[in-house]
């Protein structure tokens, strides 16, 4: 069966074909700078069409749709209400829900009858509890505003559990890790028994740990100060959290592999700060779940920083702790997410 896997992001569309249940990937591409001024590609229906690939003789499709709210728990099949609904929680992912549902329209023009799946970010972690999820805000804020944590990598840290269950010799239910997705965005997840319990990103991806250019966790009376001392407009300051902080704000650039080259202070400061962030995440989740069989590396600096998993697992509370590395593969998640909606 040929299963293909899009991940329309903002500005760029990840595409992969696979034959399934081989995994075999029969086509991979990525188109990006959708958009962006003297880009031959200005939209996304344009980015599927520069697509080498005829959905006539494709089985399924399985889109990446990064908020599924508090309403889907699953992946699922897509039909009208499933994009109304999709299309209902823009206001929680304003960059991301418009991107995925153009990919699922521009696929419905192309070829109408092929069967369609939505694999949501958030699905993996509605099985936090309520006092993992709720902030300590007015609870109204929570039951009519939806305020409150959600999650984000949930395809990734879901593909990470399959993979260390298998690793650890364990039922996937019986499992107990942490999992560090550490990419240009980057997320912690504390999974009981195969079940997501906590996790470090929350109503927006902004929440957490220090990434490339996000800030992750801090005192939300600075925004407040910005804005009211700093006369910086609400669109700045978001600019400046999301686009202009972590690594980046630290050290003037985010890729870890020259950070870790420079000998400067700066670099230095940059990589302490984003370790000790992991380890407190590390520290606070082994409390939440008494018992870890590992902490799970992943994301490219997860997969390829011996120098960051040495320094994270450096620390004598996790010597103790075993440490896997596990390569994610979020559009082969997708793929089975989407073999396994088509059989039910
Ligand atoms: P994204 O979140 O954009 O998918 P990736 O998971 O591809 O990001 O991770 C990108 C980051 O991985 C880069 O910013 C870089 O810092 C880091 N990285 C990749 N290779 C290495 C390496 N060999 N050593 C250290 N960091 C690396």
């Amino acid at each position: 069966m040929k299963i293909a896997v899009i991940n329309s992001g903002s500005s760029s569309v990840k595409f992969k074909l696979f034959d399934m249940p081989s995994a075999n990937v029969i086509r991979d591409e990525f188109v990006e700078h959708i958009g962006e001024p003297n880009s031959p590609i200005q939209n996304h229906y344009e980015a599927i069409k520069s697509l080498h690939v005829n959905f006539a003789d494709i089985d399924a499709v399985g889109h990446r749709v990064v908020h599924g709210g508090e309403k889907f728990r699953n992946s699922v099949l897509i039909d009208d209400e499933v994009m109304e609904a999709i299309k209902d929680l823009i206001p929680l992912a304003p960059l991301h829900n418009p991107a995925n549902l153009e990919g699922i329209k521009v696929v419905c023009q192309k070829a109408a009858n092929i069967p369609q799946i939505a694999v949501f970010d958030t699905a993996f972690h509605t099985t936090l509890s309520k006092e993992a999820f709720v902030y300590a805000l007015p609870y109204e804020m929570y039951e009519k505003n939806k305020i409150r944590r959600y999650g984000f990598h949930g395809t990734s840290h879901a593909y990470l559990l399959q993979e260390a269950a298998t690793l650890l010799k364990k039922k996937v239910q019986e499992t107990n890790i942490i999992t560090l997705h550490l990419g240009n965005g980057a997320s912690a997840c504390a999974i009981k028994n195969g079940k997501s319990c906590d996790t470090s990103m929350g109503f927006t991806p902004l929440e957490g740990l220090v990434m490339g250019t996000r800030c992750g966790d801090i005192d939300p009376a600075i925004v407040l100060f910005m804005q009211n001392e700093l006369d910086l407009s609400a669109d700045e300051v978001d600019a400046l959290l999301n686009k202009k902080s972590g690594l980046l704000g630290l050290c003037g650039e985010n890729d870890v592999r020259n950070i870790e080259r420079r000998k400067d202070d700066k670099a230095k400061l940059a990589l302490d700060i984003m370790v000790r962030r992991i380890q407190k995440y590390i520290g606070a989740y082994m409390i939440v779940l008494e018992d870890v069989d590992a902490v799970v590396f992943s994301g490219g600096i997860g997969e390829n920083s011996l120098y960051v998993r040495e320094r994270v697992m450096n620390n004598k509370i996790l010597k103790n702790i075993k440490s896997l590395v596990i390569k994610t593969d979020e559009e082969l998640q997708i793929a089975h997410e989407c073999l396994g909606v088509l059989k039910e």
